[in-house]
């Protein structure tokens, strides 16, 4: 995933679009409940220069004063009563907003990553790709509901407060700004650091997380080879060097706090020395330095805020981006927008002219040979020859660099990826079953199977009799929390999926592998049952122990060579 430079702004902005009207509902709440904050200071002035200080106003009437001050007191309470109001319904709204958001690009994330290639899943570990499908949509979504609308609530507050600052005293005022350009800085010297540790801070943690699944997974493997102490070290490492990134974003976005809190003392003895002499000297009454000085308090902190909330910004940004990042990455094998949904109604397979190779260089060089409707074929081969590879171009796993693979004389590119994968049937030598009963991991192959037709498959497969006297029959949990199967019985599992989706075309990719002699037998007894009728290519080491074939495919130099049982060449 190579990190490629994005307009985070723009990016965050398309992300809350679908949101613009409840947003500007809450930006409304928002400036009514800044009008309610900065009414307080007005508030204030007034009660000092006409209540405290009523001889330089010229009410001195005590039961008037009273009835000021009570008239005041409501006044404040209205304001506190409004401004709560105003901030549950915002706060609440982007709360909404923020959840939706996540809930929106965790599917969008989702639905893309199915589109990319085995390539991608073989280069980046399960743990790190879902660090940024859980961790970086968190992040995005703390971001929208914690700080976006307070940014530009604060924003639109240091606007007004100037504005009014400016109509009040224009002197102080331009005192009070002077502290502005040095804000505008440390925002500037601060930001590159806290992004580059943010990201790597990120990217430690998605390889801490990545490196836990690995381990997980292949705890057989660890405890057998007994490096366990090696893991560990491993893991600490990637942990350390997590921890020492997330520190050090820490340390400068701490930093440019305290860079922002000096600069705002800086401002307040520019203040105040100012203020000072004014009332000294230029008869400013005490009351309009108050009432300014509140200001001024709404003011700097604002700044401040505005500041961190700039660190913060940067922090989301880096998920921003690795989010796209990976949204923007090519699906490995594009759907035409042409495609069709076509039928497999033969079964016939041919290629054309064939070349691939991985980045590393190419492994078919110039292919071409047919398998006729209903032909039996046995792949072999030396190991790393490309016999996966080669039949991998066929369900489209990947798409080859030259020439055409056809399925019924339709190439595969024309195929809708759907209407081809789902007529083609795929039994792995890696058998892979999910965390969930028997019946629904047969059922995978055809999710609107009856229940009844899971049962035939699995009868069809040899499975049903060992499904049978497990405790929960069908319903059994298999995997976490659930019962261990042999490989054996996981491989009877796989196909009954394979029957249950009665596809056209069948790929075995060592089917008898890891059986014993009866399970073998078994297992031969439900392919012969599921060979019937359809073109089956079997890759395997072991060709004698698989008396079906009526072909013989060999990969080898980058060549592919069709024979038939009497060893006489096909190839066109
Ligand atoms: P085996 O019998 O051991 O399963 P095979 O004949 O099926 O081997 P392939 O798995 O097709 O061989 O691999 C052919 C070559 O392509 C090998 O050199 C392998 O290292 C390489 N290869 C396979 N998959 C990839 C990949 N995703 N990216 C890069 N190279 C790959």
């Amino acid at each position: 995933m190579k990190p490629k430079r994005l307009n985070v702004i723009k990016e965050l902005a398309g992300l809350v679009k679908p949101y613009k009207y409840v947003l500007l509902a809450v930006l409304f709440c928002l400036v009514v409940l800044s009008c309610c904050n900065l009414a307080m200071p007005f508030v204030l002035k007034y009660v000092i220069n006409n209540v405290f200080l009523p001889g330089e106003a010229g009410v001195a009437d005590p039961s008037s004063l009273l009835s000021i001050l009570l008239y005041v007191l409501v006044i404040i309470f209205v304001i506190y009563g409004l401004r709560n109001l105003l901030f549950y319904l915002s706060k609440t709204r982007v709360m909404v907003v923020g959840e939706k958001t996540a809930f929106e690009l965790r599917q969008r994330l989702i639905r893309h990553l199915h589109t990319l290639s085995v390539d991608f899943y073989q280069q980046n570990k399960p743990g790190k790709i879902s660090a940024r499908v859980m961790q970086d949509a968190q992040s995005i979504k703390q971001f929208i509901q914690d700080e976006l609308a307070s940014m530009m609530i604060n924003v639109l507050m240091l606007v007004v407060a100037a504005g009014i600052m400016f109509h009040m005293h224009w002197m102080l005022t331009l005192a009070t700004l002077a502290v502005l350009p040095f804000h505008v800085l440390v925002y500037y010297l601060f930001r590159k650091p806290i992004t580059a540790y943010a990201r790597e801070a990120k990217e430690r943690i998605a390889d801490v997380s990545g490196d836990l699944i690995e381990q997980f997974d292949g705890a057989a493997t660890v405890k057998a080879s007994t490096t366990q102490l090696i893991e560990q070290e491993k893991f600490r490492e990637s942990l350390r060097k997590g921890m020492r990134a997330q520190i050090r974003q820490s340390r400068y976005y701490t930093l440019q706090k305290v860079a922002a809190d000096l600069f705002v003392g800086l401002g307040i003895i520019v203040l105040f020395g100012l203020g000072g002499y004014l009332v000294l000297y230029r008869g400013m009454k005490p009351g309009d330095f108050v009432a300014f000085f509140f200001y001024v308090r709404i003011l700097y902190p604002r700044l401040i805020e505005l500041v961190s909330q700039a660190g913060k910004f940067s922090r989301a940004g880096t998920s921003v981006e690795r989010v796209f990042e990976m949204l923007n990455l090519e699906p490995g094998v594009p759907e035409n927008p042409k495609a069709v949904p076509f039928e497999i109604s033969r079964g016939r397979i041919e290629f054309h002219r064939v070349s691939f190779g991985y980045q590393d260089g190419r492994v078919l060089e110039d292919v071409s040979f047919a398998i006729e409707p209903g032909e039996h074929v046995l792949v072999t081969g030396p190991s790393g020859a490309g016999k996966t590879t080669c039949i991998n171009l066929i369900p489209r796993f990947y798409d080859p660099q030259e020439g055409t693979v056809l399925v019924d004389g339709v190439d595969v590119r024309d195929f809708t990826l759907t209407s081809l994968r789902r007529q083609i049937g795929c039994v792995f030598q890696d058998c892979f079953l999910f965390n969930d009963t028997i019946m629904t991991n047969i059922r995978y192959a055809w999710p609107e199977a009856t229940d009844e037709a899971v049962v035939e498959a699995a009868r069809g497969a040899y499975a049903d009799e060992f499904i049978q006297k497990l405790p929960n029959g069908y319903m059994t949990m298999i995997g976490e929390g659930g019962i261990q199967l042999s490989q054996g019985e996981k491989r009877r599992l796989m196909i009954a999926r394979a029957i249950l989706k009665n596809p056209k075309i069948l790929i075995l990719d060592e089917p008898l592998v890891s059986l014993d002699q009866h399970a073998r037998q078994r297992a031969l007894e439900g392919l012969s049952s599921l060979m019937r009728n359809r073109t089956v290519l079997t890759i395997t080491h072991y060709p004698a122990e698989l008396p079906y074939a009526n072909k013989h495919m060999h990969v080898s130099d980058g060549k592919v060579t069709v024979r038939d049982l009497s060893g006489k060449v096909l190839n066109p």
